[in-house]
């Protein structure tokens, strides 16, 4: 440990040097009093300071008071050194703020067990700062990436407003979210989310300047500072820098997870003027970029920090449901029209709303799609149909193809055909048991698009069909290739197939261009044996309907899994 000797008198200077050396000491030595005071106001002055009292110039007491007007922090241990011995002398001394008082002629085992008791206090001293340096650490940064918290952040915030304010410039700030995190969270654990935050860290400091100030704020959210920028849309640089960073794959133990990222941005003055409404308005702007299927980054408008509209409070009631896992799925049994054996199923999504109860997609997947939540919520659809396939078949049951219904808007938004390799890869789902089904409509509109796109999944092993066929009006049978493997006709032309003479020509015509084609039907919506056998009578392939099965959660859908294998187990025997 360090000891500053502030002595005058050279004899009892040496003596003092020469002992404290062999006991291991690193002595630093004062002549006289301007010289200790020189060191004592240096940043890396000793704490353990042995002061003469009577000294040319500065005496030891004045600058025992100059040390201890500075404050204890961190603390200088004073022992004086002095010829007084008066007891008034030493309370003065003492008073003035010495810890402790050594009189001459003095013994040197006094010394020594003088600044060993000096020692502990320096030692005690600087371990209780290094805790509060801790303890302040921890209450500022977060424990997992080591970012600065949400407190840090406001504090940081402040400070650069204050200063855009002083310099006249402007400022940028971006609320972040990781998209998928939950699913990652809730089906490879909270173990996997962690890495996958820090790495998520890494990759958005990597895309910064030092001056940056990246936090993180609880969850998957991270915010970022980006002071002195000139535009407004200098930020929009960086956030592209940032969404590109999310597109190499992450490594993660054994996985190979596919995570991108949702940017909002908000700028001083434009957007706000205090910490709270910039925040605000950019995590705002971050929604509108999730609503557009997320994988990008959206600036805050003045317009949207006004009231919320009605249109809005319900759309943020679907993304908050989303978030809250408020979705379940439902699954209805395709049969073979001829056999009765089960095909497959279509998976049909519904809203367990904690008020309203069970809501079906025509309350909300319009809306959903007006707003381009259908992107998230198709992507929620998709992955958790496949999860369930997977566990059924992990689970022992005999394979079957799962189909989700798929809108135009998640085949039109990014990269759907990787979407859907990244779910199979995710899930471990063999594609040949993922179904799509997407309307004639959807087709027809994007056509050139839409077949190009089907045609690469269908490449993969995935089965496309068309849905409602018939409600469109047009007719397929001028693609060369047609991109799908089944038709569904549209239940309007079932209702009353048996009686109605142009819906049953209407059926028998869809039935035989299909397998003129060489693609499968499904007749949907099938309600009565009437329809049924009327339907086995013009050849339809497959059916769906209440007839056979209403649509049922993933329980009661098991069930009629096992029951269906147990029949055709008796069947086998009984063929044996
Ligand atoms: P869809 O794909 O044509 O699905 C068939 C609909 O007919 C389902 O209604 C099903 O419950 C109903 N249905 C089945 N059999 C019968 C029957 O015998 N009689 C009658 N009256 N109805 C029957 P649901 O579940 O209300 O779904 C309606 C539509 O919402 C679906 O039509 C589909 O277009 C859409 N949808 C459902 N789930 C999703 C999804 O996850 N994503 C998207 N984008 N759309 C979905
Ligand atoms: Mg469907
Ligand atoms: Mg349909």
């Amino acid at each position: 440990m360090q000891v500053l000797i502030a002595e005058d008198d050279p004899i009892s200077r040496r003596l003092i040097e020469k002992t404290l050396a062999k006991w291991g000491y690193d002595v630093v030595l004062a002549q006289n009093g301007q010289e200790a005071q020189r060191i004592l106001r240096g940043a890396l002055a000793p704490r353990l300071v042995i002061l003469d009292w009577m000294m040319p110039g500065t005496d030891g007491l004045t600058l025992t008071r100059e040390v201890r007007k500075r404050g204890n922090d961190p603390y200088t241990y004073i022992i004086l050194l002095t010829a007084k011995s008066l007891k008034q002398d030493i309370i003065e001394g003492l008073d003035a703020g010495a810890d402790d008082y050594i009189t001459k002629p003095f013994d040197v085992h006094e010394l020594k067990a003088r600044l060993r008791a000096g020692s502990r206090i320096v030692e005690l001293q600087s371990q209780l700062l290094g805790m509060r340096d801790e303890l302040e650490d921890q209450a500022t940064h977060d424990f997992l990436t080591g970012l600065p918290n949400r407190l840090l952040f406001g504090d940081r915030l402040t400070q650069k407003l204050a200063e855009a304010t002083r310099h006249k410039n402007m400022l940028s700030m971006m609320f972040l979210d990781l998209d998928r995190f939950k699913l990652v969270n809730d089906a490879l654990g909270h173990n996997v989310g962690d890495k996958l935050l820090v790495q998520s860290a890494d990759r958005i400091k990597s895309c910064l300047r030092d001056v940056d100030t990246v936090a993180r704020m609880g969850g998957d959210e991270f915010t970022i500072i980006l002071s002195d920028i000139h535009d407004p849309l200098d930020a929009s640089e960086v956030a592209d820098r940032i969404v590109q960073s999310f597109s190499p794959p992450f490594k993660i133990d054994d996985h190979v997870l596919y995570v991108t990222t949702s940017i909002g941005i908000s700028t001083y003055p434009k957007d706000g003027t205090d910490v709270d409404t910039l925040v605000r308005n950019a995590d705002t702007a971050m929604y509108r970029a999730k609503e557009q299927g997320g994988n990008c980054y959206h600036y805050s408008t003045e317009m949207l920090a006004g009231a919320p509209s009605a249109q809005m409070k319900l759309e943020n009631a679907l993304r908050i449901a989303l978030d809250k896992n408020e979705f379940v799925l439902h699954y209805q049994p395709k049969v073979n029209c001829k056999t009765g054996v089960m095909l497959g199923a279509e998976a049909l999504v519904r809203w367990q709303h904690p008020e309203m109860g069970l809501l079906f997609p025509v309350q909300f997947i319009p809306l959903a799609e007006e707003s381009g939540l259908v992107v998230p919520l198709g992507e929620w659809v998709l992955t958790e149909a496949c999860t369930q396939n997977k566990k059924w078949q992990d689970e022992g049951l005999m394979p079957m193809e799962v189909a989700v219904n798929i809108s135009v808007k998640q085949l039109t938004h990014g990269d759907f055909v990787a979407t859907v390799k990244r779910v199979l890869e995710e899930t471990g789902l063999n594609p040949e048991y993922l179904g799509l089904e997407l309307t004639e409509t959807t087709i027809m509109n994007n056509t050139s698009q839409a077949v190009g796109i089907l045609q690469e999944l269908r490449a993969m092993g995935v089965r496309v069909s068309i849905d409602d066929f018939g409600t469109g009006h047009s007719s397929l049978s001028y693609l060369k290739n047609p991109p799908m493997d089944t038709i569904k006709i549209d239940r309007s032309f079932l209702k009353n197939i048996a009686s109605d003479p142009d819906n049953a020509a209407i059926a028998g015509a869809v039935i035989a261009m299909a397998h003129s084609m060489n693609l499968r039907v499904v007749a949907e919506g099938i309600e009565t044996l009437e329809q049924l056998d009327f339907l086995r009578s013009l050849n339809c392939d497959e059916m769906q309907g209440y007839f056979i099965s209403r649509p049922v959660g993933a329980d009661n859908f098991k069930q009629i899994m096992v029951s269906e294998e147990a029949a055709a187990d008796a069947k086998g025997k009984r063929a044996a």
